[in-house]
């Protein structure tokens, strides 16, 4: 969530058309009620849809879908943010170019650590350097969970991730992924002609006692009583 609301109200800029807007992919599609509450405050998504968040009548499935208001991509089957974000990466780089624009637009896409078992993210990532889009920042939500246990323990040689992605000629930075100042600094830093990758640690569940750092929560909905804890420490925290 952090990360989601740092992007939108610090670090993208949303003037303009779909050519010079700067555009976020949320790749782990099962996190993007982050990105829904986002929109929301933005006045993007109207929040009626919100109370009607995975109903049959709905508008919000479980995933993001084109269709609704402020989504550019339908992910949440894990692999395909990164190829769609650097799709868009050289598709809006070749209108800046065409268009003479003083500012060309930025592609931020946010995986999960999980997710970067699957091969297609790894083709991305090569294609990326290789036609050295510059424009692309890859941020991972590197949270040591995939959706039943920790992705370290699946797969210990995915560590160090840092080296992973700069083996394949992408520009690295580690940062606390809860702090919005260590984002908003790495977002901002020259990356000359690399694309950007951005590992974040994070804490599945930060800030709610009873769900940091617990498998659980992958898929658990809250009590009511949960849910009432939960919203007191939030606010607590203020
Ligand atoms: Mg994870």
């Amino acid at each position: 969530l952090e990360i989601v609301d740092t992007l939108y109200y610090d670090i993208m800029d949303l003037r303009g058309d779909g050519f010079s807007q700067d555009c976020f992919i949320m790749s782990k599609g099962h996190g993007y009620l982050a990105q829904l509450s986002v929109l929301e405050s933005l006045g993007i998504l109207d929040p009626v849809h919100l109370d009607w968040y995975c109903t049959p009548d709905g508008l919000l499935g479980a995933h993001p879908d084109r269709g609704i208001p402020g989504i550019e991509a339908a992910t949440g089957s894990l692999g395909h943010g990164l190829g769609i974000g650097l799709g868009i990466a050289i598709a809006v780089r070749n209108v800046h170019k065409i268009r003479g624009s003083l500012k060309c637009p930025s592609v931020y896409v946010l995986l999960s650590d999980g997710e970067l078992q699957e091969g297609s993210t790894w083709e991305a990532i090569l294609m990326a350097s290789s036609l050295q889009v510059q424009n692309l920042t890859a941020i991972v939500d590197n949270n040591d969970y995939q959706s039943l246990g920790r992705t370290s323990e699946t797969h210990p040689t995915l560590y160090p991730l840092e080296e992973k992605f700069e083996a394949f000629g992408w520009k690295v930075t580690s940062i606390d992924g809860h702090s919005r100042e260590q984002l908003t600094e790495s977002c901002r830093a020259q990356a000359n002609i690399h694309p950007r990758a951005i590992i974040a640690k994070t804490v599945k569940g930060k800030g709610v006692s009873f769900m940091e750092d617990v498998a659980l929560w992958h898929y658990r909905s809250p009590t009511a009583e949960e849910y009432a804890k939960a919203v007191r420490e939030l606010e607590a925290k203020k």
